[in-house]
């Protein structure tokens, strides 16, 4: 009787799990393995909307597997102590886990090939679970990644995936092996009242329904913020609840240009993995220093504090930060303002706005957040790093009739379309009934601030 361990990660599914099948097909047992890692307390990763949603995604993923016969074995301790021991008793011959792109994964990786050898049990690391192309599959000329997304994209869509697998049938699991109980969110507190549900079933559930009805027009309703036309996946793709591998090829299977846009935003995820698979440092500092000199946490508090709140006097600004604090998630293109405000109209380190993010994002991740947020401040992959994103042409645009800031600032409610994004502009008596800040800071002063800090003035 053979037996193989498959370390569960970012990669909580059954549906195409290349780890998952290779065991199956190397091992008579297999035994799915979740470590509850202390170590990810101590870095901050477990805040409560994900750890809520990590605790769904388990929850599904037993289920799932004890409809297969199975069960999921859930190990609280350091990783490579917990896998050394569950190799030890269930006596396998291999423990399987995908491949990961941070400094966390590269170390948990090392740590755990090392550990194993000594007890002579192979570690076999799988890619193409976590991104659908690897990273460092394609690169370019005379680099081991790409800096610049559109050639990244061009080549990336050329590759050849890899077949989407099918879920395993059965799958049989020692009984000599026990697990702690599962984690539940209701043993959390501070979760977001409007947090969505974690687990593979209900990640595959939103995409088939999302595919459905709104993928056709994604391409031209994706940046709509009151239409929220978007597919909601990212916190299914950032447990790896749902493969990217899988959903590129279902959307091309689809086809037109709704599923191609939607498509090139996975490339998007793809592409920043491979940036940081590169340059894991690019979580902490600066891709491309600007020489910036930000402002600080302690210079800028109540700048930081305002915009945390939702009270800069910003309304698309506002409803942005007022979403994330009450669903845990924020559209990209909500995203996108509210970091060029913070880093540079108020032109404070963008390290604050991202960790404010990872405290509170559902889907939030070192690889995703960290890069995007510095492609906002200007100092990662960004063709055009000292644009600044001015919130009120942005909200009129993106917002046009103010349904969005009126959904997440109840204070503006009954502001006229025509003020909605301007509310210093409504007339003095209607302002004295409105209880909304002034604006934080004057935008020009802001652009200009910025512009002389980066050497543009
Ligand atoms: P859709 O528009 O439906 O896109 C489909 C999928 O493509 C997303 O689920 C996501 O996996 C991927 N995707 C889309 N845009 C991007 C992008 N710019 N970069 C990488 N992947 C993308 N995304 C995260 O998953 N985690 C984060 O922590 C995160 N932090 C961000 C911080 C900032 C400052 C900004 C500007 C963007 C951030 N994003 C992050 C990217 C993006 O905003 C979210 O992925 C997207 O809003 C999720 O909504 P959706 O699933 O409806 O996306």
């Amino acid at each position: 009787m053979t037996v193989a361990v498959v370390l569960f990660t970012s990669d909580l599914r059954l549906h195409d799990h290349p780890p998952l099948r290779a065991a199956l097909a190397s091992a008579d047992e297999v035994v799915p393995l979740f470590v509850r890692d202390p170590g990810v307390h101590a870095a901050g990763f477990d805040v409560p909307n994900r750890s809520a949603f990590l605790a769904d995604c388990l929850t599904d993923l037993d289920a799932s597997l004890r409809g297969r016969g199975g069960r999921l074995v859930v190990r609280k301790g350091p990783v490579l102590q917990e896998v050394c021991t569950v190799a030890t008793e269930c006596e396998a011959t291999e423990v399987h886990m995908a491949a990961g792109v941070t400094d966390y994964a590269h170390r948990r990786e090392e740590q755990l090939r090392d550990g194993l050898r000594a007890q002579g049990v192979a570690l076999r690391v799988h890619d193409t679970v976590v991104t659908a192309v690897a990273p460092g599959a394609v690169t370019p000329a005379g680099s081991d990644h790409f800096a610049v997304f559109t050639p990244y994209f061009r080549k990336w869509s050329q590759e050849r995936l890899r077949e989407v697998c099918a879920a395993p049938r059965a799958v049989h699991v020692p009984d000599a092996v026990q697990g702690e109980p599962l984690p539940s969110r209701d043993e959390l507190s501070d979760i977001s009242p409007g947090l969505p549900d974690g687990g593979e079933a209900a990640g595959r559930d939103r995409f088939s329904r999302w595919a459905r009805s709104d993928l056709s027009e994604y391409a031209d309703r994706h940046d709509d913020l009151a239409g929220d036309a978007t597919s909601r996946l990212s916190p299914y793709l950032h447990f790896g609840a749902l493969s990217p591998a899988e959903l590129v090829q279902r959307a091309r299977e689809r086809g037109g240009a709704g599923a191609d846009a939607f498509v090139r935003q996975l490339c998007w995820r793809d592409f920043h993995h491979q940036v940081l698979a590169a340059r894991p440092d690019a979580s902490r500092r600066d891709y491309r220093t600007r020489n910036d000199k930000w402002r600080t946490e302690k210079e800028a508090a109540k700048d930081i504090a305002a915009w945390r709140d939702g009270r800069t006097g910003y309304p698309v600004v506002d409803a942005a930060m007022r979403q994330l604090r009450h669903e845990g998630w924020m559209h990209n293109r909500a995203r996108l303002l509210v970091a060029s405000f913070l880093a540079k109209t108020l032109y404070v380190d963008w390290r604050i706005g991202a960790r404010h993010f990872l405290d509170l994002l559902v889907d939030g991740d070192v690889v995703n957040n960290q890069l995007n947020w510095q492609w906002v401040a200007g100092t990662g992959t960004d063709t055009r790093p000292h644009r600044v994103l001015n919130p009120v042409v942005q909200g009129k645009r993106f917002d046009a009739q103010g349904e969005y800031v009126r959904r997440w600032v109840p204070e503006l409610r009954d502001v006229a379309v025509a003020h909605v994004h301007e509310p210093w502009r409504m007339p003095e008596h209607e302002r004295s009934q409105v209880d909304y800040p002034q604006p934080l800071i004057d935008l020009g002063d802001g652009l200009a601030r910025f512009k002389r800090a980066r050497g543009r003035d």
